[in-house]
């Protein structure tokens, strides 16, 4: 009996189901058929060819472009147990006769060859005696002198399939190709009567993220702080800005490298093997990194510029997430990058043909920054793809951050330039604006004028940066300047600053936000890392290889110890199983007997309440996403902030609790039947139609007396607030994390140092009063005591905060404990 395709991805790959496309593309090889298949990165192409490879009788040749990715393909069915080999130009002489003398006896399934390959007479006479079920071309771009990267030997392909004594089935794939290259593709390699497949460019797991800002630094720290034990890659435009990005991270030690052009064959080759095989984290790089570099894992890309193209840039975003897992890509922009990249094309390109179409595709690069739809449907759309509504997936989708209204500001500087009559720079324009001093501005009696010291609220950073941001929206222009001492910018208005002037267009900027982590700290999941590296180092194979990150995340949540546990992790299939099972069981067995997990009562515990006292939920982030943005919409509607409505817990509860109706809603902590009238029947429906679309097996279990712990986290409030102060996490961004206000945290910090805990962590208390008001409240504190915080509020004006109360009082207390605050 022949073996089900199903069966095969099952037992070897250790999935259960097929992606989009697979199936269909699968079953017209089998079925004899060519097939052409364009499909996006990370979309599973391979496994379209290899499945049938095992299915058919005979040995299916992949013609490969790339030899650091063949090797890397055979590696991964190596370790699967499939029989599979290269050749390729990196084999010795005896490694070589060696494969020919196997394909001889038949031993290999599948054999990934490079183009060049087939003008060898030896391997074309071996090869036509052979039983060849498939050629399967990879990347099959590459045959298209219109494709972006062609390649002159692909075209030997047709001749070698002429040459063959019966013809076997012919499939080609690829992940982009226009409508050039498609007929290109069929033509050259003369495919017959092809099935064809596109199952689009999209990239569904790639959340796309567009921060005008000019503040890079800061956004790239902050994002690098949160998502530490990822793995990422930071693209910059020039040499000179990749070294000083790698240095400022190499100074925080942060785990990191760097690759650009300028750095010699061998060490790029180093640091790129090293990022691959996870021992380093974080890739600088100009655009020259990237290419035929097969790393599942990177979790997120950042562009600290924006690139030439929307081609390069896709490109690049590319390289996140190959793996299927959500992963995020953050393009910072500021106006400074247009100017750049109009400089690398005027040095870059001499031709003036090239030079016209790439000034062209700079300006669509531009025209998508600016845009304000959806960012995935624009980009698909330049690739002559479509999406149906939006993609809820972009920055501009989520909406995230939220809208303030700037108009009076940006008012107050376009004023300012009309009245500095000439074009200056930033720097003087922030000077006459915050009222300085400075020789220039009062030679040039900028003193005088109305719009002198009119922003004095703004300190100079902040200024420049509010500059920049309205330069990047397109309120201001940025002129280049040719002086004696080089060129130098100055800031000139144009037709939009003059309709923000006549309140025509309001000026509307949404805050961005740095994302946390999906990575959810746990040490399990650390050594099964550190046993999965040392399998790799010992059978010289990348960590992927052995298993995906999300695998050891399953095993690390479900405390995999079975055969069974283990094969129903997607990702696990027998044979993969057979190899390293037991070593991640034993490893998983030694961290449940260390802390005396009893995994059979956890699981009870989890499955079922009778004898346990808490609910454990786990948030399902996605669903968790789109409750948070219904949120934000009824937050808006209603003028008030999003924890107002449902609190982030409430939320996190109902994403993993899944609650189908009114009564099981009511259930939920937070939620109670007013809020369930206002918003019970959306959340609903969105509930129920995440379940439906995503398959999910939901066991509705009441809460009855027990307490929720959401996450694994079973820590009261005040505890994870002193937590993060020790961690150093400031108060403004404790209570923003916490949902709890400013005062309340310095309540818990009162109560804490009254207990006779000892505080290391700085205290900013100074930020939450101003010296007037610390004598009415000290005052106050005397006449009425210090503990009954309310009492001493009543009696004091209203503009003076609950938080400024707590903040004294806790000074003064500190001071008296010998603190120096
Ligand atoms: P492509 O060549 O299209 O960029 P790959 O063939 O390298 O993509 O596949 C990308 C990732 O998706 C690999 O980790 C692969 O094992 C995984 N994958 C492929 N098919 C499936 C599937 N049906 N279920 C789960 N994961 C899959």
């Amino acid at each position: 009996m022949k073996i089900k395709p199903l069966d095969i991805l099952s037992k070897y790959y250790g999935y259960t189901s097929f992606r989009k496309g697979q199936e269909s593309i699968i079953n017209s090889i089998i079925n004899k058929k060519d097939v052409l298949a364009i499909m996006p990165t990370g979309g599973g192409k391979s496994v379209c060819y290899q499945v049938p490879a095992l299915c058919l009788e005979g040995i299916t040749i992949v013609i490969s472009p790339l030899i650091s990715l063949m090797k890397d393909q055979v590696d991964t069915l190596k370790v699967m147990g499939i029989d599979a080999e290269f050749i390729n130009s990196s084999l010795s002489t005896t490694e070589y006769n060696q494969i020919l003398e196997n394909i001889e006896l038949d031993k290999y399934k599948l054999l990934y060859v490079a183009p060049e390959r087939l003008d060898s007479m030896e391997f074309i006479n071996l090869m036509k005696t052979k039983n060849i079920s498939q050629i399967a071309i990879d990347e099959a771009h590459c045959i298209s002198s219109w494709g972006h990267d062609f390649r002159p030997s692909y075209k030997r392909i047709p001749y070698f399939i002429k040459s063959l004594n019966i013809r076997p089935i012919v499939t080609a794939f690829t992940a982009t190709a226009s409508d050039e290259v498609k007929y290109d593709i069929m033509n050259i390699l003369d495919l017959q009567k092809p099935d064809v497949y596109i199952t689009g460019f999209d990239r569904e797991n790639l959340s796309i993220n567009i921060v005008k800002s000019s503040s890079k630094n800061r956004y790239l720290l902050d994002y690098i702080e949160n998502h530490k034990n990822e793995s990422g890659i930071i693209y910059a435009a020039t040499r000179k800005e990749v070294e000083s990005i790698y240095e400022g991270l190499l100074k925080r030690n942060y785990s990191v490298s760097k690759y650009h052009a300028g750095l010699t064959n061998e060490i790029r080759k180093e640091n790129q093997e090293k990022f691959i095989n996870d021992e380093i984290q974080i890739m600088v790089a100009t655009n020259a990194f990237g290419m035929g570099i097969d790393k599942f894992n990177v979790r997120w890309v950042i562009h600290y510029n924006m690139p030439q193209s929307i081609e390069n840039y896709y490109q690049e975003i590319g390289r996140a997430g190959r793996d299927g897992e959500a992963s995020e890509c953050v393009l910072l922009f500021t106006p400074g990058d247009v100017h750049t990249q109009k400089y690398l094309v005027e040095v870059g390109i001499d031709n003036p043909e090239r030079k016209r179409i790439q000034y062209k595709k700079l300006q669509q690069m531009v025209d998508l920054v600016y845009s304000n739809g959806c960012y995935r449907k624009s980009i698909l759309n330049y690739f002559g793809d479509d999406l149906e509504g939006k993609c809820d997936n972009c920055s501009n989708c989520l909406n995230e951050g939220e809208v303030v209204d700037k108009t009076l500001d940006a008012q107050k500087v376009i004023s300012c330039i009309a009245r500095m009559k000439r074009s200056f720079g930033a720097t003087m324009i922030i000077d006459v604006l915050r009222g300085s001093k400075n020789k220039k501005v009062i030679e040039q009696k900028f003193d005088s004028l109305t719009t002198y010291g009119i922003m004095k609220n703004y300190s100079a950073e902040d200024l420049k940066t509010f500059i920049n941001t309205l330069v990047a929206h397109g309120f201001l222009e940025v002129v280049e300047n040719i002086g004696v001492r080089g060129s130098f910018p100055t800031i000139k208005l144009n037709e939009q600053s003059m309709r923000v002037i006549k309140n025509e267009i309001k000026v509307e900027f949404k805050e961005s936000r740095v994302t946390k982590s999906r990575y959810v700290e746990n040490e399990l999941y650390e050594r099964l890392v550190e046993l999965r590296s040392e399998i790799a180092r010992e059978n010289y194979i990348a960590p992927y290889m052995v298993f995906g990150d999300s695998v050891l995340k399953s095993m690390s949540s479900t405390y995999a110890t079975t055969k069974e546990e283990m094969i129903s992790i997607s990702g696990v299939g027998e044979i993969k199983y057979e190899k390293y099972g037991n070593k991640f069981i034993n490893i998983i067995k030694e961290y449940l007997l260390e802390y005396g997990i009893d995994k059979e009562s956890n699981t009870k515990k989890l499955n079922n309440n009778e004898d346990g006292e808490f609910l454990f939920v786990n948030t399902d982030i996605k669903l968790y996403e789109k409750l948070k943005e219904l949120r934000l919409k009824y937050a808006q509607k209603e003028k008030t902030m999003p924890y107002r409505i449902l609190s982030n817990n409430t939320l996190k509860e109902i994403s993993g609790r899944y609650p189908k109706d009114n009564i099981e809603l009511n259930d939920i902590s937070g939620i109670g039947p007013v809020k369930i009238d206002k918003y019970g029947k959306d959340i609903l429906e969105i509930v129920n139609s995440y379940i439906k679309e995503n398959n999910i097996d939901t066991l509705w279990k009441e809460k009855n007396k027990l307490k929720v712990v959401i996450d694994g986290e079973s820590r009261k409030n005040n505890e994870i607030a002193l937590d993060l102060l020790n961690q150093g996490k400031s108060i403004e961004y404790i209570s923003e994390e916490l949902e709890t206000s400013i005062s309340t945290i310095l309540g818990y910090i009162y109560d804490y140092v009254k207990e006779g805990q000892l505080i290391n962590f700085k205290l900013n208390l100074k930020d939450f009063y101003n010296n007037e008001e610390k004598e009415i409240i000290l005052d106050a504190c005397r006449a009425f005591g210090e503990e009954k915080i309310s009492v001493i509020k009543k009696n004091l004006p209203d503009y003076i905060k609950y938080e400024s109360i707590r903040a004294v009082i806790l000074e003064k207390y500190l001071e008296k404990m010998g603190y120096n605050v």
